[in-house]
């Protein structure tokens, strides 16, 4: 089923809640609901917006928002230990957490509470304490805006890496998720190994699937702003990655600063928000705009602020960075 709107306000559907309209939207519940759609009119720009958490709008947009409203949720395969689980580009992401969390079944629940549709999950391979999507996608399937036709995508070929897939380069503006499927294991599968999430599973009574959903929740709840009450995409900033050499030097300046292993030889992983505290910027206001006062990754909407201002302030915080740290910082949200 597709239903088609025009001059539609984006306020409610973008987490930073500025005002800005599309010209057309367009909401698609299957992959031969957009065939339809295209066959019948090739528009000069689209876009897809899931939940519109990890997207700034800086102007109107004159062109056509698409937007997935398939929600379900089915089982396609299993074995003794593995169930594979397909689920539809709308569906909300913690609606299949809790789903799969419900059913027993392991590989999703570090991942509670993330706001985001299925969607939208590969795109950006989300990920929080220790887990990513990519490590239980099985396949992506999506529409090719090129020539129309069906394509399943394997994990492999998603080439999924930190806040990274496929869908961010060759395939950007050209494919449309439609679903993703996963692979959930029937066997205990606890990763604890990730900032507070071990206490806080202790002191829930252990490590059951249940617990560690729990205490995930609860502290992103403690740690992130409500979108609904202040206007944000969650971390604004991804964690620049640098060589040893360079890491090796600014722990010699900074030895409290906090460094992580990253993917491929000799590269280390260092926080960007411990950066961005340590110019100052914590709690930093300008006009309508700040950054948030615990989080220092996250850019906030203090009400009324257009895309402008918040990109003018994420320039203020890169430059700052730059210059006490030598370090660049790059946005993780996307700006349109
Ligand atoms: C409070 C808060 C906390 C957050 N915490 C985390 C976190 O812990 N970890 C993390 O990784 N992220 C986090 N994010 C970022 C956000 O949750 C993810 O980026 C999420 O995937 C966005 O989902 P969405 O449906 O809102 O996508 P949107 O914001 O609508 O879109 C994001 C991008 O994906 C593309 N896209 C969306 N749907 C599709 C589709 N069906 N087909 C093709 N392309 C598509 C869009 O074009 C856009 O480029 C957080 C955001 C907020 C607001």
């Amino acid at each position: 089923m597709k239903r088609i709107f025009h001059n539609v306000d984006l306020t409610d559907r973008n987490s930073f809640h500025v005002n800005q309209s599309a010209e057309t939207l367009v909401e698609f519940s299957s992959a031969e609901d957009l065939i339809e759609f295209f066959s019948h009119s090739r528009p000069k720009k689209w876009y897809v917006l899931g939940g519109g958490n990890n997207v700034l709008f800086t102007r109107d947009y004159d062109g056509v928002i698409l937007t997935p409203c398939g929600r379900g949720i089915s089982v396609v395969d299993q074995t003794a230990d593995s169930l594979t689980v397909r689920a539809e580009a709308g569906v909300e992401w913690d609606e299949l957490v809790a789903w799969s969390v419900g059913r027993g079944l392991w590989g999703l629940e570090n991942l509670s509470l993330i706001p985001s549709s299925v969607g939208a999950a590969p795109v950006q391979n989300i990920g929080a304490y220790g887990a990513e999507a990519g490590d239980t996608i099985v396949c992506v399937e999506y529409l090719s805006a090129d020539d129309l036709s069906i394509v399943r995508l394997d994990a492999e070929a998603c080439r999924f890496g930190y806040r990274d897939s496929i869908f961010k380069h060759e395939l950007k503006g050209r494919a449309v998720i439609t679903a993703v499927e996963f692979c959930l294991s029937k066997r205990e599968r606890p990763n604890l190994g990730y900032g507070d999430v071990v206490n806080e599973v202790e002191a829930l009574g252990g490590a059951t699937l249940g617990n560690i959903r729990e205490a995930i929740c609860s502290i992103r709840r403690r740690k992130l702003p409500d979108t609904a009450v202040m206007g944000n995409a969650g971390s604004f900033f991804k964690n620049p990655v640098v060589d040893a050499a360079r890491a090796d030097a600014l722990r010699s300046e900074y030895p409290d600063m906090p460094t992580y292993p990253a993917a491929g030889e000799g590269r280390v992983k260092l926080a960007a928000g411990w950066l961005i505290d340590r110019c100052g910027l914590k709690g930093y206001r300008d006009g309508r705009v700040g950054v948030h006062d615990r989080q220092a990754l996250v850019l906030v909407n203090l009400g009324g602020a257009t895309g402008a201002e918040v990109i003018e302030l994420a320039r203020t915080v890169r430059r700052r960075v730059f210059d006490k740290f030598g370090v660049e910082i790059d946005m993780e949200v996307n700006v349109i």
